[in-house]
């Protein structure tokens, strides 16, 4: 079975006092053995304390990026080896704002994929369609290239220990989720992307839906066969939502 994951990314919000809250009702409120696992990913300056704080619960600390470089005069980068260092075991990277507001190439967040790897943490490498592309019918092209470009780079075994989320970029934010037939098209169509290389990785790879999900949407989201869990914007800010949406995450067979 593959154990699903439902992983918060936190963006450009909290502070110390609002990011301790939410750990902390997070932590009270999270059953001893959830079926899913729980990641938060908050702001770089604040993943220390957060390590602190989740110190003894099974809440997973993750890093919103990573620099492709280990070292060197690369100012306000941070790198795989540091987020390793405060306690992070995941990090997001290739999310559409990344790869749209500040351009990171394909091939820019392969090299990404491969630094945290190389450090022992697992990539949550983010892949997914623009509108226009959605309605020009080329989601899988745009999926595919984002995908090979990492398994040219790293190669498919190196899927065993990383995560993929389908964020198709015009349910992000936007309050406008894919329904659960249009994510598990895309999540099929990566599993099979995979399986083409490696089979047993395909089945045992993790693929994450995030745009747009809900407490109230979650469960039809998570029931497809290939979504396993999601990544989670907006929603992972309130512990309630949150913790509902983790809830509904189901694990699926691996065959
Ligand atoms: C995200 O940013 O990865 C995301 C899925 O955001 P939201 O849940 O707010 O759409």
């Amino acid at each position: 079975m593959r154990r699903p994951i439902v992983a918060g990314n936190w963006k450009l919000h909290g502070s110390r006092a609002e990011n301790a809250r939410l750990i902390e009702e997070l932590m009270a409120q999270l059953p001893s053995k959830p079926a899913a696992l729980c990641i938060v990913c908050p702001p770089f300056v604040y993943l220390q304390e957060a390590a602190r704080l989740l110190r003894g619960s099974s809440i997973e600390l993750g890093a919103q990026d990573v620099c492709a470089e280990a070292q060197g005069a690369f100012t306000g980068q941070v790198s795989a080896a540091m987020l390793k260092d405060v306690g992070c075991e995941y990090v997001i990277v290739g999310h559409s704002e990344r790869r749209l507001l500040y351009r990171e190439s394909d091939q820019i967040v392969a090299r990404k994929f491969a630094a945290a790897q190389s450090k022992g943490m697992i990539p949550i490498l983010c892949v997914g369609e623009q509108l226009a592309e959605r309605e020009a019918n080329r989601m899988q092209d745009v999926v595919a290239r984002q995908l090979d470009a990492v398994l040219e780079l790293c190669g498919v075994e190196t899927f065993a220990n990383a995560v993929i989320a389908y964020e198709p970029v015009w349910a992000i934010g936007t309050g406008r989720n894919a329904t659960p037939d249009q994510a598990q098209d895309v999540h099929a169509f990566i599993r099979a992307r995979l399986a083409a290389r490696n089979a047993k990785i395909a089945a045992e790879t993790r693929i994450l839906y995030g745009g747009s999900v809900k407490a109230g949407n979650a469960a039809e989201l998570f029931a497809m066969a290939d979504v396993d869990g999601g990544l989670i914007g907006g929603a992972s800010l309130k512990a309630d939502e949150f913790l509902a949406i983790l809830a509904a995450a189901r694990p699926h067979r691996s065959k």
